[in-house]
């Protein structure tokens, strides 16, 4: 996939540009992988065989920290892909994990509740020797969620012989998950987005974003935003845009989207296209990858694109945007906060000490304001595109990790 060749790219450029490109073959593998078989018993009482995935991309900076998706999609190069992609995250933000990545190739539409819970304890248990609190924790991706962690970290558990509750993030509360999760994604970029702000001495309320997706990642990105008093003038999701010149309000939009179960137009009807041309300071593609390309790239009149998509825009569409002064806050950067809530709820089980959302919430400020200031600060001193920037603030990372390790 594009995303992912360009994100290879991405590195080998960086590894170049820290001088480090020895280590170019062995972080484009992942250290470990493995590809299992297994079968689950229907509601029908017929049994079905599944093929299941997880690698672990780098364990230089500690255990593996990545997503579980059931999906027909799911296949070796995807998951080994995005597990790199996790390993440069995790490192930006400077948790302290290494990536993974795994899944089921299934289409869990078509399944039951009790299907569903059988073949993500079957998961489990074909996976159970690589994946640990020490060595790969996963978490939700694609079509899974708290319910899933949930039999997941019990199925863990019960292996494992004791309550396991570090094994897997993205659990319930109730299950040992963290407060704060399910906004931290949207809430991290909208942290960075008001840093910036800040830092260029403006007021919020001159200010303007456009959000392409209104979905869990969006939808408190959009409620923040609201919150700190920048104007969200235009919000999508797949049935198209609503543009407000004077802004829309988050309450009004969530109010109506809940009734109607898709973005209402509670102002001028737009196209998803035309949402990404608006004349705004923040541009912010929190839907699908893939949809700044060269083809629509000169168009962008955004002055920062701050990318809560994994993947939206892609390698040419950076140039001609560099060309054109759109600064950018790449996705490894803008998209981070969620795992590092992740990396929260882990600490939480292992110590046995419990935040409240606030607490949670002011941890993750910090963080991404740190992060970011620090990618900041590569980019200026080193004179490069924000994503390069990213890339080698990663990559020095994971490569001084490697480099500490046994020779
Ligand atoms: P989601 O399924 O909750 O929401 C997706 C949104 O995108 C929906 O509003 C949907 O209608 C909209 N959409 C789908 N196709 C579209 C199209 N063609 N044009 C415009 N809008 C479209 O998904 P999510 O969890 O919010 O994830 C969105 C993106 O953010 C993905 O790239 C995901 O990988 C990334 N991301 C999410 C998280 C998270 O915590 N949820 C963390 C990191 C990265």
């Amino acid at each position: 996939m594009t995303e992912f060749e360009d994100a290879k790219q991405n590195l080998e450029d960086a590894l170049d540009k820290i001088e480090k490109a020895e280590y170019l073959e062995r972080l484009k593998n992942p250290e470990s992988y493995l590809e299992t078989s297994f079968s689950v018993q229907m509601d029908s009482g017929e049994r079905k065989s599944f093929m299941g995935y997880r690698s672990l991309h780098s364990s230089a900076r500690g255990p593996g920290k990545g997503g579980i998706r059931f999906s027909p999609e799911v296949n070796e190069d995807e998951v080994k892909a995005l597990s790199l992609w996790m390993s440069l995250k995790c490192a930006v933000v400077d948790i302290p994990y290494g990536g993974g990545k795994g899944g089921v190739s299934v289409d869990p539409s078509g399944l039951s509740k009790s299907e569903l819970e059988r073949l993500s304890r079957r998961y489990v248990d074909s996976v159970f020797k690589v994946i640990g609190p020490d060595t790969d924790i996963p978490a939700p991706d694609m079509n899974t969620g708290e319910q899933e962690m949930a039999w997941m970290m019990d199925q863990y558990s019960q292996l494992e012989g004791s309550k396991t509750p570090e094994s897997f993030t993205g659990k319930p509360v109730e299950a040992g998950g963290s407060k704060g999760r399910g906004d931290s994604t949207g809430f991290g970029a909208a942290y960075i987005i008001e840093k910036i702000i800040q830092e260029t001495n403006q007021e919020p309320e001159d200010m303007t974003a456009a959000v392409q997706g209104f979905g869990n990642a969006a939808s408190p990105a959009v409620k923040k935003l609201d919150e700190i008093g920048v104007n969200v003038i235009a919000v999508s999701d797949s049935s198209g845009a609503t543009y407000n010149m004077n802004g829309l309000g988050y309450k009004e939009l969530i109010k109506c989207n809940r009734e109607r179960g898709e973005v209402c137009p509670v102002g001028e009807e737009i196209s998803n296209e035309e949402l990404l041309e608006l004349d705004v300071d923040f541009l912010v593609p929190a839907a699908i990858e893939g949809v700044i390309t060269e083809e629509n790239a000169d168009d962008v009149s955004a002055d920062y694109i701050v990318e809560i998509a994994n993947g939206p825009t892609t390698r040419k569409a950076d140039k001609i945007l560099k060309e054109n002064g759109v600064k950018m806050i790449p996705d490894i950067l803008a998209n981070a906060a969620g795992v590092t809530v992740s990396y929260y709820e882990w600490v939480q089980n292992r110590t046995g000490e419990y935040l409240d959302r606030d607490e949670v919430l002011d941890r993750l400020q910090n963080k991404m304001i740190n992060a970011y200031k620090e990618f900041r600060e590569t980019r200026d001193e080193e004179d490069v595109y924000g994503r390069q920037a990213a890339y080698m603030m990663a990559a020095e990372r994971i490569v001084n990790s490697m480099q500490a390790e046994k020779p």
